[in-house]
C-alpha cells in the first residue's frame, strides 16, 4: 500500500498534487512519501515484536539524507555497504551503534572509518578479511563486533543478478565451513564475535527459500554454540520483494514473514536483526517524467519522455517492470493504445516499456513510474550529461527538494582540463 493516489483527477502524494510539485522542480524528478516510508518501517519491526530486534534499513536502495532521518528518528538502524554509506547514516543523525557494515569488499580505510566512528557490527564475508579486520582493530586498540555472512546454499529463486545466497554467488562464506572459521574468528585479536548474518538474494515473492535459509541457522547457531561462541544476534538480511504490478500475485507480507522468523529462530533467545531495503523505499517513491514526443514508428508509437534510463536503470539493467500512469486520471472506461516508452539517451537499452497500453497521451503531458523509490536515484547516473534527477519528499501537505538537480555549471566545473592540453 502506498499513499499516490488519484484525488478529483489528479495523482497526488499525500495531500501535495504531483502537478504542482512538477512545476514548482520541473521533470524529472523522483518524489518519495513520508507517511509510506514510516507505515513500511513500522510493519517490520511490529511483525518482529515482541521478540528484541532491530530493523536496519539497507540504504543501498534509496540513501538520501532526509529519509535517512525520518527512518532513523523512527528508531531505525541501518545497513551500509560503503564508507560513504556509513558517512550518510551518521549524517542523518544514526549512533554508530545501530548500524551494521555489510558488503564482500570493506577496505581497511572503511573498516577504519566504522571502527572509529561506532559500529554495531561488521558482517564479515571471507577470511581474508578476518585478518584484516583484525589487523586494523588491533592497530586502534579497539575490538571488532563482527557476525560472518554464511551463503547457506539456497536458491532465492528471484532475477539471477540479485540473488545472492547460492554457492556460486560471490557472498558469504560457505556453511559448510562455517565451524571452522567462526573458530579462526575467535582465535584472532581484536574480533568479538557476536552472531550470525545471512542474506539470501533480493525481490523474494516467496517465503521458501527464506524458510530453507533461517532452517539453516538456526541449526547452526545450536552447533556454534555447542563449540563455545556466543551467538546473541542473527541478521537475517532483507531482500522481501514488493507487488510491482498491481495485477501480480501479491508477494509476502512483513507479518508473515515475521511469523516465519519467530517460528524458525524465535526459541533461541537471540537479538533479530534484518535488513530491508526495497519493501520500506520501493512503494515509497515514484518517478515523474513529462512527455516529449509521439512518435509513430512504422509499426508502433513511441512515447518519448524526459526520463531516461539514466535516471531509472532498472529496465534497462534487470528487464524490470514498472507500472506506467499518467497524472491526470483517465476518465473511466478511457481507450488504451499500445505505446513503446523510452527516454532520449542515444542506446535501444533506454526503453521502459514495449507495447505498453496506456490511455491516450499527448506532449507535454506528465506520467508517473510506479514502485521507483528503491534502487532508482541511488543507482542514477549522468550518463548523456543528464543532471542527476532531483528528490523531493511529500509529508502530509508540503514538500521540499530533498536533492537538487545540479546545474550545468556545477558538472562541467567538476572536469578538470590540464594546463599542459
Ligand atoms: C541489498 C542488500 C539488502 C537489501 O535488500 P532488499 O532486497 O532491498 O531488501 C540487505 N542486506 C544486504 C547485505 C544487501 O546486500
Amino acid at each position: 500500500m502506498d499513499h499516490f493516489l488519484y484525488r478529483d483527477g489528479h495523482l497526488m502524494a499525500e495531500d501535495v498534487a504531483i502537478s504542482h510539485i512538477a512545476a514548482a522542480v520541473g521533470t524529472p524528478f523522483y518524489v518519495y512519501s513520508a507517511a509510506t516510508l514510516t507505515r513500511h518501517y513500522r510493519l517490520f519491526s511490529e511483525a518482529l515484536s515482541p521478540l528484541p530486534h532491530q530493523v536496519c534499513f539497507a540504504i543501498k536502495s534509496l540513501s538520501n539524507l532526509a529519509v535517512l532521518k525520518l527512518l532513523g528518528d523512527l528508531g531505525a538502524g541501518m545497513d551500509v555497504v560503503s564508507g560513504g554509506e556509513y558517512l550518510r547514516a551518521k549524517a542523518a543523525g544514526v549512533p554508530g551503534e545501530r548500524i551494521v557494515f555489510s558488503g564482500v569488499g570493506k577496505t581497511r580505510d572503511e573498516m577504519k572509518l566504522a571502527l572509529t566512528g561506532g559500529i554495531r557490527q561488521f558482517n564479515v564475508e571471507s577470511e581474508p578479511e578476518l585478518r584484516a579486520l583484525s589487523e586494523v582493530a588491533q592497530s586502534l586498540g579497539a575490538t571488532a563486533p563482527i557476525t560472518l555472512r554464511v551463503n547457506p546454499d539456497v536458491d532465492a529463486k528471484t532475477h539471477e543478478k540479485i540473488a545472492t545466497g547460492k554457492k556460486e554467488n560471490k557472498f558469504g562464506i560457505p556453511i559448510s565451513r562455517a565451524r571452522a572459521i567462526y573458530a579462526q574468528a575467535a582465535s584472532l585479536p581484536g574480533l568479538q564475535v557476536v552472531g550470525i548474518d545471512v542474506h539470501i538474494g533480493s525481490q523474494l515473492t516467496d517465503l521458501a527459500p527464506f524458510e530453507a535459509a533461517f532452517t539453516k541457522i538456526a541449526e547452526l547457531t545450536e552447533a556454534l554454540r555447542a563449540d563455545g561462541h556466543t551467538i546473541s544476534r542473527l541478521d537475517l538480511g532483507g531482500g522481501l520483494g514488493i507487488p510491482y504490478t498491481r495485477s501480480n500475485e501479491a508477494p509476502p507480507l512483513p507479518f508473515d514473514y515475521g511469523a516465519l522468523i519467530k517460528r524458525t529462530l524465535g526459541h533461541l533467545g537471540c537479538e533479530i536483526e534484518i535488513e530491508p531495503g526495497r519493501l520500506i523505499s520501493g512503494n515509497s517513491g515514484l518517478l515523474v517524467s513529462q512527455v516529449i514526443y509521439v512518435k509513430e514508428g512504422e509499426d508502433r508509437t513511441f512515447l518519448i519522455v524526459d526520463a531516461a534510463m539514466n535516471d531509472l536503470v532498472r529496465p534497462s539493467m534487470y528487464g524490470a517492470h514498472h507500472d506506467i500512469i499518467p497524472v491526470t486520471e483517465p476518465a473511466p472506461a478511457t481507450p488504451t493504445q499500445d505505446y513503446d516508452v523510452v527516454g532520449p539517451v542515444c542506446e535501444t537499452g533506454d526503453t521502459f516499456a514495449k507495447a505498453r497500453a496506456l490511455p491516450h497521451l499527448a506532449e507535454g503531458d506528465l506520467v508517473a513510474f510506479r514502485s521507483a523509490g528503491a534502487y532508482g536515484a541511488v543507482m542514477a547516473s549522468e550518463y548523456n550529461t543528464r543532471p542527476l534527477v532531483p528528490e523531493v519528499l511529500v509529508q502530509a501537505d508540503h514538500f521540499a527538494v530533498i536533492r537538487a538537480r545540479p546545474s550545468f555549471d556545477e558538472i562541467l566545473a567538476r572536469d578538470n582540463i590540464p594546463e599542459w592540453l
